[in-house]
């Protein structure tokens, strides 16, 4: 039995269950968070005997947050507070996902849960219309931890005919990819496009535009859905920024970012404005921009493999070894909206957009 069979059951079997009636008036909603990692992502089930269509309609829960490193043992019941209804693509029907935030026995958020200050921010900044789009990138791998589709105990060939590519002996992985797709766009994430990467066994996947809080909701649970996903095959996600070192490219979290204003006419001078803001902030953006302050981001930045140095700030148009990058087209238009290559595959959107609304549009200093 080859290795990525281990611990799997067949699923045409299930698929007999799975196929059974169940009472119209029982809906199955999986509650959905962030662990104590600030990275990882957990999920129950519990029954509802209605359907429900928003996530007020669903009861807070609860669940033991010292096995989630979010909780004492002697005091380990962290709550789940409905955040974000989505249809569930696993189980189809009325089913649901549920993304919550987690709060602590005082209601007070956990430590990583960075959705409450996001919101507070965006709710802030509303009649501003800020819009995101994040380019997601990721690696497949083995449950050995060997990146998918290379040869075991060698290396495939260098880099350059992956990216994009098509072809039994250039990509690696896309049923995953193909079906993630299509369970994003059932279960209603504003998935946007998809490409294989320039590492083999790399892909992305783009969200947005979206407005506000709607950025960190919809990726996280995208990135759900694909871990989800890639289980179903037997393989695993990496989200690590540099999953392999040496001469293979990095996995980032491009964030692309506009203010009503900068997608106006004449916006170019407002996404000038923001660089100039964001250029006096670099060290807190980094800070912002990985699970761990940083030091995640320092093996990935290092301004090779179309990056930046993590230690300087730098822009440009189509200028992919620049902190920020403004788009060819968007400097032909004079109006758009800029990316920030900086943030880390495993970054926790809620923190990157939060702060890049903190320095473009509320603070003064
Ligand atoms: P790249 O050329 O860097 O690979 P992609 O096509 O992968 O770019 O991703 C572009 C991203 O920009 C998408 O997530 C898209 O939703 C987002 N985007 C497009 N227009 C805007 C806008 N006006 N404001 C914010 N994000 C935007
Ligand atoms: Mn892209
Ligand atoms: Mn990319
Ligand atoms: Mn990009």
């Amino acid at each position: 039995m080859a290795l990525s069979e281990l611990g799997t059951t067949n699923k045409q079997t299930k698929q007999m269950y799975m196929d059974l009636e169940v009472p119209d008036d029982k809906t199955q909603v999986m509650y959905v968070w962030i662990d104590g990692t600030g990275e990882h992502l957990r999920c129950k089930t519990r029954t509802m005997d209605f359907i429900p269509k928003a996530p007020e309609e669903c009861p807070e829960w609860n669940f033991d947050g010292s096995s989630t490193g979010q909780a004492e043992g002697s005091n380990s019941d962290v709550f789940l507070k409905p955040a974000t209804l989505f249809k569930d693509p696993f189980r189809g029907g009325n089913h649901k996902l549920l993304l919550c935030e987690t709060l602590k026995y005082n209601r007070k958020p956990t430590e990583t849960n960075l959705r409450m200050t996001c919101a507070a921010a965006m709710d802030k900044v509303k009649d501003e219309h800020p819009w995101f789009g994040i380019e997601q990138e990721y690696t497949l791998m083995d449950r050995d931890g060997h990146p998918f589709g290379w040869p075991k105990g060698g290396f495939p060939q260098p880099q350059g005919p992956f990216y994009c590519g098509v072809g039994a002996d250039r990509v690696f992985g896309r049923d995953i990819v193909e079906a993630h797709y299509r369970a994003c766009l059932y279960a209603g994430v504003k998935i946007c496009g998809t490409n294989a990467e320039v590492m083999p066994g790399q892909w992305e996947f783009q969200v947005g535009p979206c407005e506000g809080i709607d950025m960190g909701d919809h990726l996280w649970i995208a990135r759900f859905i694909l871990h989800r996903v890639a289980e179903d095959f037997g393989v695993v996600v990496s989200l690590d920024p540099k999953p392999m070192p040496g001469n293979w490219n990095g996995a980032g979290a491009h964030t692309n970012y506009s203010t009503e204003a900068m997608r106006n006419e004449g916006g170019i001078k407002h996404i000038n404005d923001a660089i100039k803001k964001m250029s006096k902030k670099h060290e807190i953006h980094i800070k912002a921009y990985d699970p761990r302050g940083g030091k995640d981001n320092e093996r990935r930045l290092t301004g090779l493999h179309e990056t930046a140095s993590i230690h300087d700030f730098s822009s440009g148009v189509a200028n992919r070894g620049s902190s920020i990058r403004i788009p060819r087209h968007v400097a032909g238009e004079g109006k758009g909206y800029l990316e920030d290559r900086r943030p880390s595959s495993n970054c926790d959107p809620y923190m990157v957009t939060e702060r890049i609304v903190l320095t473009t549009l509320i603070e003064t200093e």
